[in-house]
């Protein structure tokens, strides 16, 4: 008796879990090794990045982080410290990306500069990570400017497929950098009580922008597609991803890998749809099918006292 009672809790158990589960989201970060504003110094880089590790090891975040090689220079010399903190990301069984060397925006320098600048950024990770038995094969674009027309977003879609990459969307694009630059500053003028203010407003916002993209998803594929998050390796994240992963475990959603992500069909559709922006994939299949003012209506805004920070640079 006590035997079956127990299979039916387990049986009880494993249906809620599967009805209780929505989505599906792989977490990105961009501009790895670390952006810390005035904190240089490597110590605090190890502990932010050793923090996003311990965070994906907790929630099962099979996580990926594109790198710009710049950041592993001072005065042109490569620094074996911060190519140490990329190989935690791979000791950690975590992928890495290619995010061009210098952050160039292809929307404001020629196809050549932009391309050289990509291969200037696979100098070190290309054999960084073959020796994890990973391969270099993802890139996200750098302001998510994939190309301000057709012809100069197919002329790289070209050049990836040449190189072996593969382009890395982005579903759920969002203000994260603002919370990170006024969280920094109140870390500097150490403020704690603004700091937590930031913190909280932050996961707040994110859980919205989940929600947000979540419905834009079901108004324009009638469905929620897998998505991809954009974050960045900065301290406001490492302090409070465990958070942001609790809230996106209770929508219903796990965790996977950019590989899982670009499974969705979605990933396949066309954009036809160009202007000098950088937006979520969801925005730019909407635009490319006609939609217009209404449709984007309730993309969660950052506080005005966040932003303020920035203004105050
Ligand atoms: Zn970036």
């Amino acid at each position: 008796m006590l035997m079956r009672i127990t299979v039916l809790i387990a049986l009880l158990f494993a249906f809620r879990i599967s009805f209780s589960q929505t989505g599906e989201i792989c977490i990105t970060f961009d501009d790895l090794p670390a952006v810390t504003y005035d904190f240089k110094g490597i110590e605090f880089k190890q502990q932010l990045i050793g923090k996003l590790i311990k965070t994906f090891d907790v929630h099962k975040i099979q996580a990926i982080g594109f790198v710009n090689e710049s950041r592993l220079y001072e005065g042109g010399t490569l620094v074996d410290e911060r190519v140490a903190l990329l190989r935690m990301w791979l000791d950690g069984g975590y992928e890495l990306g290619n995010h061009t060397y210098a952050h160039k925006d292809y929307h404001k320098v020629s196809f050549n500069e932009f391309t050289g600048d990509i291969l200037n950024g696979e100098q070190v990770c290309r054999d960084l990570v073959k020796e994890y038995g990973q391969e270099y094969r993802y890139f996200r674009h750098p302001f998510l400017h994939i190309g301000p027309d057709k012809e100069k977003h197919d002329a790289l879609k070209s050049f990836l497929n040449d190189h072996n990459y593969i382009e890395a969307p982005v579903s759920i694009d969002n203000d994260d950098y603002m919370f990170a630059y006024a969280y920094s500053k109140a870390r500097t003028q150490d403020n704690k009580a603004l700091m937590a203010k930031i913190g909280n407003a932050y996961v707040d916002y994110m859980e919205k922008k989940l929600l947000f993209f979540e419905g834009q998803s079901r108004k324009l594929l009638g469905r929620n597609i897998k998505h991809i998050l954009l974050l960045h390796a900065n301290l406001i994240d490492a302090d409070y991803l465990d958070e942001l992963a609790r809230r996106y475990r209770d929508h219903g959603y796990r965790f996977i890998s950019m590989r899982e992500a670009l499974e969705d069909d979605a990933y396949q559709m066309q954009i036809t749809t160009y202007g000098n922006w950088g937006i979520s994939w969801i925005d730019r299949w909407a635009l490319s099918a006609g939609k217009k003012g209404d449709f984007f209506k309730g993309d969660p805004l950052v506080p005005d006292y966040v932003k303020a920070a920035l203004d105050n640079q």
